[in-house]
């Protein structure tokens, strides 16, 4: 176990902590979060080599932020995308103009990014995406399409698009990274996705001959299937140490409530409760593993099979800990407000996509048969 915390580390750790204990107890609107972090240089901890970031931290230090941010309660991030999946991406695969236009705005939060890849025919399966990226004469592109559960479209001011400026590809081939621009009335429209919580986080996005400019295609044409690869590394290989936190402080919750209504009277209550805990230490080993660059080809996909089935386990925990209370609203409800959900709620709700999103349990046990065990691959359709 080679990754450890040094005392310059507790320093910075010290640092952020008081700087979020300062501002966690305001109201804040999403956006004016972001410029928040971004001013007091909260975004961008890692880019310092490349020159954009807004100030030095070693994978520790950023490991550190992550983690007092999740014990902070400092609201939702809306600015993760363009810091986490993109930036990263064009500091691999950009050119220095799309570096120099895209990151400062992203590091200093006033630039909010969604991620356009998944369409009703193309999830699991990406590379069947239709949406086509059509090359004008002056080299711009004209893209028209549709995406789908495309997270916080409806605040995004700027979409990475994985488009077909090929029409005669098929698969992998032929496709383009762009990055296009959500203000485009009649253009670009947004059509927000009510979920079984009864918000809407995610959309359904129609580009109907958007613009996007010939400068702003990542990595070349053709290049597409590349960078948006390289792009879903980076989702998988996120701060899972910060998130083990927040799962911590849920699981604290759950054991609460069974102490509290007696549920942990109920052998099967206290074994599953005892197992979330241990499966939890055991992510965190494994998260140090990875961490300490000695996790194998699998490790990502280990570690998204482990945390979304625990999650989801625990609002399944959380449900039977509250017995026939949990169908019922909370104290407050009212007729008009029929989706006052509490925290319990919400979250067993929620993580019922938890083994979806980033990639399914399924697609991912295929990554690990295929690239750690060597099995034969699976059928793929078309070349
Ligand atoms: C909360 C949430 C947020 C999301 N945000 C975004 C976003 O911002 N941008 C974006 O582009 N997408 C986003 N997605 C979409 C997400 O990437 C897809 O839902 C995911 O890739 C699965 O695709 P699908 O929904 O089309 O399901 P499908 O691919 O149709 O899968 C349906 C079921 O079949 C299984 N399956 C599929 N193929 C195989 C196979 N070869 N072998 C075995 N089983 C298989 C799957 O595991 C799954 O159980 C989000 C999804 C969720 C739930």
């Amino acid at each position: 176990m080679d990754f450890a915390f040094g005392e310059e580390d507790e320093a910075f750790r010290a640092r952020a902590r008081s700087w979020l204990a300062g501002q966690v107890a305001g109201e804040w609107e999403r956006r004016d979060w972001e410029r928040a972090l971004g001013k007091a240089g909260w975004i961008g901890l890692g880019w310092a080599e490349g020159g954009y970031g807004n100030r030095t931290a070693s994978l520790t230090q950023q490991v550190v932020w992550a983690e007092e941010y999740a014990r902070s309660g400092a609201p939702p991030r809306s600015g993760h995308i363009g810091e986490k999946l993109l930036a990263p991406t064009l500091l691999a695969h950009g050119g220095t103009e799309q570096k120099d236009r895209f990151l400062p705005p992203i590091a200093l939060g006033e630039e909010l990014w969604c991620q356009g890849y998944s369409e009703p025919g193309a999830g699991s399966d990406l590379a069947g995406i239709r949406t086509r990226a059509e090359r004008r004469p002056d080299g711009s592109y004209r893209i028209t399409g549709q995406k789908i559960w495309t997270s916080l479209a409806h605040e995004a001011d700027w979409c990475f698009v994985l488009a077909r400026t090929d029409p005669a590809s098929r698969r992998h081939h032929g496709l383009g990274f762009l990055l296009v621009p959500m203000d485009q009335p009649g253009r670009v429209e947004v059509r927000p996705i009510r979920q079984l919580t009864g918000t809407s986080d995610f959309n359904e996005v129609f580009f109907d001959g958007a613009h996007a400019r010939a400068e702003h295609l990542v990595g070349g044409e053709g290049a597409g299937w590349t960078v948006a690869m390289s792009l879903l590394g980076f989702e998988r290989g996120v701060s899972t140490l910060a998130q083990q936190i927040g799962f911590a402080a849920e699981l604290a919750r759950v054991v609460r409530e069974a102490v509290d209504r007696g549920a942990v009277d109920d052998p099967v209550v206290r074994d599953r409760l005892v197992r979330q805990w241990a499966e939890l230490r055991v992510m965190r080993w494994h998260a140090l593993r990875t961490l300490g660059g000695t996790g194998d080809a699998g490790a990502p996909s280990v570690a998204k099979l482990l945390w979304g089935g625990w999650h989801q386990r625990l609002g399944e925990l959380a449900i039977q800990v509250r017995g026939a209370a949990a169908a019922a609203g909370p104290r407050d409800w009212t007729p008009s407000a029929p989706y006052t959900l509490d925290d319990v709620q919400r979250a067993f709700l929620f993580s019922r996509a938890d083994t979806v999103y980033g990639g399914s349990d399924q697609v991912q046990r295929t990554i690990i048969a295929e690239r750690v065990l060597g099995l034969p691959r699976e059928p793929k359709g078309g070349v």
